[in-house]
């Protein structure tokens, strides 16, 4: 029976960090330095342009801040003059200098629609309107790719709205569609979701990301999925073991505890562990010690021993079949060890050079990870975006 520090569990954040005041270059760096000192591997730049919505929608030709401060679509939505977030990812990057990875964090398509009011006379119905949907997955697909020509190799879609909308407003389906080509472009795609997904665990693991990172503390998420089904998604759980609505600083041991949990549920092999969700809203103390308590848990000699993982011979012979089938990456360029690690859990049947080189929706030739290196020009925009979206 191996400790929990014998074990590859990876740490990691969600998003956002508490750096309010400062300018994003200083809040970048406040954000990278403190994830690092506290021990986090796969880290971001802490989201330091303001809120996941503003920041899309205040850039994307089409949206208006209403009086109200709702964001409204009154257009056609179209492509920003330059990509929103490569700048900041790239810094972060070079900050990090190889001692963490850093993840990209883009909102996704279906809670920047969902947040937004639609404006009479805009071409698209309402908020769930696919057209909307579509079109923003297209948009923010150039911004992905932007990312991973930035360098990044994990990038995650934060869709906090899904667990709400899926199966109501928004179907699998659409789900399905709006996602799948954002999650096609970086080697390693994960989604977030916030909140209560019990209801719609199922739907989530087959959406085509590598990873889901869901929130766990408050309400017993994980132990909503079903162990044949996860077993059968083969896909990385990144599970909220640190409380992020309480600034109280939880203790190593119980941050431990929701560890050895989580590990009743799933392998070592595919288990994350980071904060609920975005750490903002926190007081910068309580997020430093958050975070420092998290990596210490993973790191630091157990008392506790891990316990026997529940589940019967077959499905533990079964998860051994499926760790076997997946082959770890080389090291690339800085912080091998760490990508060597992500990269080992990539679900072998959604590497990204086995889909399809070029993305569905994308109107030019510049969707595979290997050419997404240029910000389309004006000119190369499609025309009429509302129409072909919903195409
Ligand atoms: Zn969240």
């Amino acid at each position: 029976m191996r400790e929990i520090e014998a074990l590859p569990l990876l740490t990691t954040v969600v998003g956002s960090y508490p750096t309010s005041g400062l300018p994003p270059r200083r809040a970048i760096q406040r954000a990278v330095e403190e994830q690092i000192a506290a021990g986090i591997e796969l880290i971001s730049d802490g989201q330091p342009r303001g809120d996941m919505v503003g920041v899309f929608a205040g850039r994307i030709p089409g949206f208006r801040h209403a009086p109200d401060g709702v964001w409204e679509v009154t257009d056609a939505l179209d492509l920003p003059d330059a990509p929103l977030l490569g700048n900041d990812y790239t810094f972060a990057r070079g900050l990090a200098g190889g001692r963490a990875e850093v993840k990209g964090v883009v909102t996704g398509p279906i809670t920047l629609a969902l947040s937004s009011r639609v404006a009479p006379g805009a071409p698209y119905t309402g908020p769930a309107d696919p057209a909307l949907i579509l079109r923003l997955a297209e948009l923010l697909g150039h911004e992905v790719a932007a990312l991973v020509a930035a360098g990044a190799r994990v990038v995650q879609i934060d869709e906090p709205l899904l667990s709400a909308a899926l199966g109501g407003a928004i179907s699998a389906e659409l789900a399905h569609d709006a996602l799948r080509d954002l999650a096609a472009l970086p080697a390693f795609p994960v989604l977030h979701v916030c909140g209560d997904v019990r209801a719609i665990a199922e739907e989530l693991l087959i959406l085509p990301f590598a990873a889901l990172d869901i929130e766990n503390t408050r309400i017993a998420n994980l132990a909503a999925f079903d162990p044949d089904q996860l077993d059968f998604a083969t896909l990385t759980l990144s599970v909220g073991v640190v409380d992020t609505q309480d600034a109280a600083v939880e203790s190593v041991s119980a941050i431990r505890d929701r560890i050895q949990a989580a590990l009743e549920r799933i392998e070592p092999e595919r288990l994350w562990l980071s904060p609920d969700c975005g750490l903002h809203a926190l007081p910068p103390d309580a997020a430093r010690a958050k975070l420092a308590h998290l990596a210490e848990a993973v790191t630091k000699p157990a008392c506790i021993p891990r316990p026997v993982r529940a589940g019967d011979a077959s499905r533990v012979a079964r998860r051994r079949r499926l760790s076997q089938t997946r082959s770890a990456f080389p090291p690339i360029g800085q912080n091998g060890e760490v990508w060597n690690r992500i990269a080992s859990a990539r679900p072998t049947s959604t590497r990204s050079s086995q889909r399809p080189h070029q993305p569905r929706r994308w109107k030019r030739p510049c969707g595979a990870v290997a050419c997404a290196t240029t910000w389309p020009s004006n000119s190369a925009r499609p025309a009429g975006s509302a129409g072909t979206a919903s195409a």
